[in-house]
């Protein structure tokens, strides 16, 4: 069994994106500027937006951190999105999830400006992954296939299993394993006999946000675990992952830890997704990217 090291991976490609700000701010005299939008003080978001923060410190991509008020109104946080699009000195806006009741996370995504959609959830962006043509892809489901392709996996013919089908996670990927010629089953709520769709998975990627669900018996030998879950283990409140490493890591080709795997390759991958939007901008590329 492998262990795929999320934080050796991602700190190459931090190098990698640390050095392209550098190329940037000889080329411009400036690097490049996320801004980064929170609204209340939902635990997990405010430490999601610090490691953030601390990722664009790293690689020397400006930061702006925005908190606004729990009671924040849906107008306010579109005014602040739309004030946000307009500064040219911004290339990449993003909008910690989840917002606070009564405000649409759908309003704020779209209202986003396409070329500075760091986290690729506006819909020209989601429907460029969908018809293949130019788009910013998603921080998580491109860090999954960064780590597949680091550790020598090719997707290519291989009976790929995605648990879960949501627009941030599950789905993006289940395409991107397409695209890269697995054969793809996406498992959600109401599948049947989860573990016998399970078994049958040559690569596993598990996004349900069920702590340690998947366990030793669901997996055949040899099988490549991508766990993206961030929960909380019931019995000792800290942090694990949908998988539960103990009895799964021994069947396994390659697994995933949490802490250390699919979470800070997102961070990176977002660092990357903001150097490409400051890039196209800068270059006066094509706004399509
Ligand atoms: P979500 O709640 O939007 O979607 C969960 C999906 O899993 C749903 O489609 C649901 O049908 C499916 N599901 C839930 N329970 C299931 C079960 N028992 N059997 C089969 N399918 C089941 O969640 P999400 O936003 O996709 O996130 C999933 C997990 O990944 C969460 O733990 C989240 O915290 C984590 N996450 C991690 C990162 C990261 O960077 N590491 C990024 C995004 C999400």
């Amino acid at each position: 069994m492998n262990i795929i090291d999320g934080k050796a991976i991602s700190a190459k490609l931090k190098a990698k994106v640390a050095e392209g700000v550098r190329e940037l701010r000889e080329k411009y005299g400036r690097e490049p500027h996320l801004a980064v939008i929170r609204v209340g003080e939902d635990p997990a978001s405010v430490v999601y937006v610090r490691n953030k923060a601390r990722a664009c410190e790293e690689v020397g991509i400006k930061n702006t951190t925005i908190v606004l008020d729990e009671k924040t109104s849906e107008e306010d946080l579109l005014l602040t999105v739309r004030r946000l699009n307009a500064d040219d000195g911004v290339d990449g806006i993003l909008v910690q999830l989840p917002l606070p009741e009564g405000i649409s996370e759908e309003k704020v995504i779209d209202t986003i400006d396409r070329s500075k959609d760091v986290d690729g959830f506006h819909p020209y962006n989601v429907a460029g992954l969908w018809q293949k043509t130019p788009h910013m892809s998603p921080c998580t489901p491109k860090g999954i296939m960064k780590l597949l392709e680091a550790s020598g996996v090719d997707p290519k013919g291989k009976r790929a299993v995605v648990i879960g089908r949501s627009n941030i996670v599950g789905l993006p990927v289940a395409k991107m394993l397409l695209d890269a010629n697995a054969t793809v089953t996406v498992c959600h709520t109401r599948t049947v006999d989860l573990p016998s769709v399970t078994r049958s998975a040559e690569i596993l990627v598990v996004a349900a946000g069920k702590a340690k669900m998947v366990t030793g018996d669901m997996v055949s030998p040899g099988c490549v675990v991508i766990d993206v879950g961030m929960d909380r283990d019931p019995e000792t409140n800290k942090l694990c992952g949908d998988v539960d490493f103990d009895t799964v890591a021994p069947e396994a080709a390659f697994i995933t830890p949490v802490p250390g795997g699919v979470g800070p390759m997102t961070i990176a991958c977002l660092m990357e997704n903001t150097l490409e939007c400051a890039r196209a901008r800068l270059d006066g590329a094509d706004r399509s990217l």
